[in-house]
């Protein structure tokens, strides 16, 4: 590619919110066999709310909203806002603790309560109706987290965040130019699979933990070449690793300064736009 035709596609990318670092990263695109992307943020709107409360509503409001104020997790956010819309207010937790990819766990009234997953109330007893109900909700695509006292699970939360508007046809398009699709999330198996099958993604790979996110990219990496999308701060290591990271504008600036291409608009579609500039620069020039 000659300093021009780079110069004039990645200022065609600019003035399609496609910002692209540098020609080297434009060139690379053009080599991508597979798109892996985040789920929270990346292919859903960022903005989970509370669908569902089985058990006591209130006491369940309660305990995790006291919980979940001192955490930071997207999942934490829903439940507060749906504690404060329904005016609860929450016991001061002690001992706060959050446990990666599983879930929260702190000291309340001298009670030990906890919000997250199946991974953290390993040594709780589940009841075989909570979690035929808990299934129910992952396959229509809710994260369900259960909330425990002591040593009983009091009830449990779904959480939705819907896929933006565009993400269907982001994948459409990509699969279209023959490449291969796979989505990679901290978030349960049947909860991700539910997104996936809404959207079109191929392939599904669930409840990674955030430090693990980088060394699937690099298993990917076996059969060609990947661009990875994302936007938190757990996907900077994934973004760094891929021969092309693609940060959201709309992510964590860890996450932009990753990424050797950020889409401004937030657009999935971006994504397959960046791929056909990078054709059309570097078709030009042979
Ligand atoms: P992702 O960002 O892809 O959802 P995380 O690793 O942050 O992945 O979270 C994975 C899972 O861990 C969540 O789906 C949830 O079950 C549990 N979890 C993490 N943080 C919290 C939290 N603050 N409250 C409740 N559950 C949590
Ligand atoms: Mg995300």
């Amino acid at each position: 590619a000659t300093p021009t035709a780079l110069m004039v596609g990645t200022g065609c990318g600019a003035k399609m919110g496609v910002l692209i670092k540098n020609g080297e990263v434009l060139e690379a695109v053009n080599d991508v066999k597979t798109v892996v992307f985040d789920k929270t943020g990346t292919i859903t709107e960022g903005q989970p709310k509370v669908t569902d409360v089985v058990g006591d509503e209130q006491r369940v409001l309660t305990v995790a909203a006291s919980l979940e104020e001192a955490s930071e997790h997207p999942l934490a956010a829903a439940i507060l806002k749906r504690a404060k819309a329904l005016n609860l207010t929450g016991q001061t937790a002690q001992q706060f603790q959050a446990v990666e990819g599983k879930g929260v766990q702190a000291v309340l009234g001298g009670q030990t309560a906890v919000v997250g997953n199946h991974k953290l109330l390993a040594d709780f007893k589940f009841d075989a109706a909570m979690e035929q109900r808990e299934a129910a909700l992952q396959d229509a695509g809710k994260t369900v987290v259960y909330v425990g006292v002591d040593d009983r699970i009091i009830g449990m939360i779904a959480i939705q965040d819907v896929p933006k508007e565009t993400s269907k046809q982001a994948i459409a398009d990509l699969k279209a130019r023959g490449l291969k699709t796979v989505m990679l999330t901290g978030d349960n198996e049947r909860v991700a699979k539910a997104v996936a099958n809404e959207v079109g993604i191929d392939q599904v790979i669930a409840d990674v933990l955030p430090s693990d996110k980088a060394d699937h990219v690099q298993a990917l990496q076996k059969s060609g070449k990947v661009a990875f999308v994302g936007d938190g701060i757990n996907d900077a290591p994934a973004l760094t690793v891929a021969d092309v990271g693609i940060a959201m504008g709309s992510g964590t600036d860890v996450a932009i300064d990753a990424g050797g291409i950020v889409l401004v608009k937030n657009d999935l579609r971006d994504v397959d736009r960046a791929l056909a500039l990078s054709r059309k620069t570097f078709n030009r020039i042979k």
